[in-house]
């Protein structure tokens, strides 16, 4: 079948190639893409009143014969008046810097307006730069006006315009894609009234039909497509492990008792595990509030019941610090425990992959490293990812083909709103550690203004150092860079080193360093060789080192919220009270309350929602940040009950037929690779 909608816009009536320019800036090139451009809001004109019932404030449509024309100049500002008569009252228009009406309308002829009405004290009605149509050929007044999303340069008459000539002039009929099945079970509309009525809906409740079908598909084509690339959740075929009894002599070598938050975690774990189901579980705990540990006795479960498991961190720094832990929780134990990452020596790391082959490696732990194809294991039956939204979704899934289905583990910190999670995680099951293990003393945070830098570190820092503490202070960038302003973390290092604390050390610690550097530089932390440590943002997952009491941020206004809180974590370990500082750099109103924000609230959870009341949805909600496409018509924060049953379709879909291969689903499939075309590996959960 022949169809218009691959065909250029330039050839709609009445769109020529200036036009074609103007909607190619709004990435609109052929009929298609202005079908699919869809307004932001509508505003509704449908209603029309007679000058007598005309109420203050409201917006109405009124129709009426043109009484009066006139026109004056006060400085610079051209005014046109209107005064227009229907026969119950009169309404003065008024126009600023439209002189060219005076010459489009004549007294006597018939006009529709539309605009808010304004009456003052004395019944005077006037309407301020009001629309204004003939009668007779009016089209965009007595109906429901499509919004479109703009840039500079294209105005929504243009828009509308183009949209109108497509469907006046073509047959405009999009082939159904949707299986029959799904459009009755959900009582969709067809694509066409869709479409047509996203555009120039006859009622207002034709938006909402239409509306929810496209919101409802766009999250359906949204979440098969993600679980195309995680593997979905098959209900595939486990290994059951058991509750051995060595099991509770590791546990009782824990120097504390367990969270009543991680007990319900760790038995969560232990009962996916035992089950004959693959766990496919996501720890969701704010920093400090003791993942490690439930990982550690996951591992030890697993390596309990004969199998290996792998412990995947996102930096080598963190890798170091959980092997670290690892060897000193099992110590005494016959657990074997190993470290492989980018800088394992050669030799080293033959020996290590040659043991986990052979099986004499229980536990590895390491970076991406463990991903690469000659990583073998002789039975990998636990496999763990920590701070997991470092890692890609496609990285995540290469490390469970390591073996023929171990179980899967995923932490994080990051306090992601709920729907989001929803979303992203609609494979995994979700446990929440919501609370912190007890004796935590409060970080205390204060936010200070730039210029009272030099005081800071001067006085209070150094007050601080001189007790025996140390200090973190982070930068934004590495390198100078005089385009976005933001002290280097080189360059503040040089200035912290020369100018405040020249009988002091101060380290220097960044992304760009080689790993043995780092590592070098993290063990004289920990030594203690370095009292006040400089860095990029690599600090910022995990590091635990309880002697430092105090997290500076420079230029804090540049992170988000969740980052610092991240950020702020790395202190606040040991028993003495620590603080974090947000040094910011910026008057604004927004920048201000943020860091209010932070400095009341310690619960990640909270920030994150606060954050994004602040910088509204579209910002945190930015599908964007996490690598997946846009969604255009779909809003995560305000659809989730969409979500949730276009889910549950979207596992029923994905139950039978996973790669979409059935003649019903062909259409389905092909939007779900259109939607997904431009997402890559680095598309992070
Ligand atoms: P995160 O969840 O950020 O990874 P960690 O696992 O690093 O947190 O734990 C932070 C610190 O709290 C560690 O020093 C750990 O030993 C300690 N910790 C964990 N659980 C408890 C507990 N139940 N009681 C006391 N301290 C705990
Ligand atoms: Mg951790």
């Amino acid at each position: 079948m022949y169809s218009v909608l691959n065909e250029n816009i330039q050839y709609v009536k009445g769109v020529g190639p200036k036009k074609a320019d103007k909607m190619a800036k709004l990435g609109i090139f052929t009929i298609e893409d202005a079908l699919l451009y869809f307004p932001r809001q509508f505003e509704d004109r449908s209603v029309e009143k007679e000058i007598l019932y005309l109420e203050e404030g409201e917006k109405v449509a009124v129709k009426g014969k043109i009484e009066k024309i006139q026109n004056k100049k006060i400085r610079k500002l051209d005014i046109t008046e209107f005064v227009i008569d229907d026969g119950t009252g009169t309404v003065k228009l008024i126009f600023f810097n439209k002189s060219y009406l005076k010459n489009t309308f004549r007294i006597g002829d018939i006009v529709k307006v539309f605009g808010a009405v304004k009456i003052d004290k004395f019944g005077n009605i006037e309407m301020n730069n009001c629309e204004i149509e003939y009668e007779k050929t009016s089209k965009n007044i007595g109906i429901i006006v499509p919004v479109y999303p703009l840039i500079n340069g294209v105005n929504n008459k243009e828009v509308m315009g183009v949209i109108r000539n497509i469907f006046d002039t073509s047959e405009v009929v999009i082939e159904e894609y949707m299986p029959e099945r799904i459009i009755k079970e959900h009582g969709l509309c067809d694509i066409n009234f869709a479409i047509r009525n996203m555009h120039f809906p006859v009622k207002k409740n034709n938006v909402k039909i239409a509306m929810y079908r496209l919101i409802f598909e766009e999250l359906l084509f949204m979440q098969l497509g993600l679980f195309s690339i995680k593997g979905g959740n098959k209900i595939s075929k486990g290994i059951s492990f058991e509750k051995k009894k060595d099991l509770y002599e590791i546990e009782k070598r824990l120097p504390f008792r367990l969270t009543k938050a991680q007990k319900k975690a760790y038995q969560e774990i232990l009962n996916d595990m035992s089950s004959r189901k693959v766990m496919n579980r996501l720890i969701q705990g704010d920093v400090g509030s003791g993942k490690t540990v439930i990982a550690q006795l996951a591992l030890a479960n697993a390596v309990l019941n004969g199998y290996q498991g792998a412990y995947m961190a996102p930096t080598e720094i963190l890798a170091k610090q959980h092997y670290e832990s690892f060897i000193s929780f099992f110590k005494g134990t016959d657990m074997r425990v190993s470290l492989l990452t980018g800088s394992t020596t050669k030799k080293n790391s033959k020996d290590i992959l040659e043991k986990l082959k052979k099986g004499d490696i229980d536990i590895i732990i390491g970076t991406h490293a463990l991903l690469e194809d000659k990583v073998e294991f002789n039975n990998l039956g636990l496999v763990i990812t920590d701070e997991q939204h470092r890692f890609g979704v496609r990285q995540r899934a290469k490390l469970t083909t390591k073996s023929i289905s171990p179980d899967v583990l995923v932490m994080t910190a990051t306090p992601i709103p709920r729907t989001l999670a929803l979303i992203l995680y609609g494979d995994l099951d979700i446990s929440v550690i919501d609370e912190l293990p007890p004796g935590r003393k409060l970080i205390e945070t204060i936010s200070i203004q730039k210029k009272n830098r030099e005081n800071l570190y001067r006085n209070n820092i150094r007050k601080e150092i001189e007790k025996g503490h140390q200090v973190y202070v982070v930068c934004p960038l590495v390198e100078e860079s005089e385009v976005l302003d933001v002290q280097s973390a080189t360059e503040v290092y040089e200035e912290l080193q020369r100018i405040y604390f020249s009988d002091l050390k101060v380290g220097l610690l960044h992304g760009k360093m080689k790993a043995s550097e780092k590592d070098n530089i993290m063990d004289k932390f920990k030594n203690h060789e370095i009292d006040i440590l400089v860095s990029t943002t690599v600090i910022e997952v995990g590091v635990n080192i309880p002697n430092a009491t105090v997290m500076i941020i420079e230029n804090a206004e540049r992170f988000g919220l969740a980052q610092l809180h991240q950020l702020r974590g790395r202190v606040g370990r040991g028993s003495s009270k620590s603080f974090c500082i947000l040094i910011y750099d910026s008057k604004s109103d927004v920048c201000r309350k943020r860091m209010s924000i932070m400095e009341e609230s310690n619960d990640g959870f909270k920030i994150s929602e606060k954050d994004l009341e602040i910088r509204g949805p579209g910002d945190f909600f930015g599908t964007r940040q996490h690598g997946l496409p846009e969604l255009k018509v779909a809003n995560l924060f305000k659809h989730i009950k969409i979500l949730k049953i276009a889910q549950a379709e979207a596992r029923k879909i994905y139950a039978v037929d996973p790669g979409l291969l059935l003649d019903e689903n062909s259409g389905v499939r092909k939007k779900v690779e259109y939607m997904f075309r431009n997402i890559g590996d680095n598309i992070s959960l």
